[in-house]
C-alpha cells in the first residue's frame, strides 16, 4: 500500500469481507488461473456464504485463505486489513495496544495479529530468511600492527549470510548487544533460524523472536 492511500481510500477499496477476500484471491490466483482438476484456464467465481471460489468449468473449489495468516481466523478480514493498513502506514510503528483500541478486539487477539502481520511485512521487505549465519569480525587496516590500542581503531564488521543464499555485510560501531541485535532485526526475518558463535551479544536473540 502506498503512502498516499488514505483511510477513506482504504474504506472505499475494502468496504466488506468479500472485497478483502477478492483482493487475496487476485493476489494469489490472478484474474484467471489453471484449474488443478480440469486443467483449463478458468475464472473462479465466489461461492456464496463461503471463503471459496469455484472453477467456471468443473466447479472445483479453491480457497484463497488457505496457508495464509487469515486462514481459520474468527477475526473479520476487514479488521485484518485495517490492522495491516495501520501497521503499513504508521511510520513510527503502531503497538499491539493501539491495535486493540483501533480494532476493538481483545489484547490477546491484537497481539497475535500484530505478530503475524509483522512477520508478513518482514517477508515482504526481502529480509534474509531460512538458515542465517551471523558473525562479527574486526577488520584491521594494517594487520602488522595489531596492538590493543589499534584494535580500538579497527573497524568492526558484521556479516549475515543465508545458507545457500544472499549475504549482507555491515559496518558496525561495536559488537555489543545493543548494536548487533538491532542490526539482525533490521536484516533478518523473524522467521529465520539464526546461527552464531558463543559471543555474548547473541545470547538473548530468542527474546526478539528468533530461533537461535
Ligand atoms: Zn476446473
Amino acid at each position: 500500500m502506498n503512502e498516499n492511500f488514505t483511510i477513506s481510500d482504504f474504506m472505499r477499496r475494502f468496504p466488506d469481507n468479500d472485497a478483502c477476500l477478492e483482493k487475496i484471491k487476485l493476489d494469489r490466483f490472478g484474474e484467471q488461473s489453471i484449474c488443478a482438476k480440469c486443467r483449463k484456464e478458468s475464472r473462479f467465481y465466489k461461492v456464496a456464504g463461503r471463503t471459496a471460489y469455484a472453477c467456471q468449468f468443473c466447479g472445483n473449489h479453491i480457497y484463497p485463505l488457505a496457508g495464509t495468516i487469515f486462514d481459520k481466523t474468527t477475526t473479520p478480514l476487514t479488521s485484518w486489513f485495517y490492522a495491516i493498513y495501520l501497521m503499513a502506514q504508521t511510520r513510527a510503528g503502531i503497538s499491539a495496544k493501539q491495535l486493540e483500541r483501533e480494532l476493538g478486539v481483545t489484547y490477546k487477539t491484537a497481539w497475535r495479529m500484530f505478530n503475524q502481520i509483522r512477520k508478513l511485512m518482514a517477508d515482504d521487505n526481502d529480509l534474509l530468511n531460512g538458515d542465517v549465519e551471523v558473525d562479527e569480525a574486526y577488520f584491521h587496516p594494517n594487520p602488522q600492527k595489531r596492538s590493543s590500542a589499534q584494535a580500538h581503531k579497527s573497524e568492526a564488521v558484521f556479516g549475515m549470510v543465508e545458507r545457500g543464499g544472499r549475504a549482507r555485510v555491515k559496518h558496525v560501531k561495536s559488537t555489543g548487544v545493543r548494536v548487533l541485535q538491532p542490526t539482525i532485526a533490521k536484516n533478518v526475518a523473524p522467521t529465520a533460524r539464526v546461527y552464531s558463535d558463543e559471543h555474548g551479544s547473541y545470547r538473548t536473540l530468542n527474546r526478539r523472536g528468533f530461533k537461535h
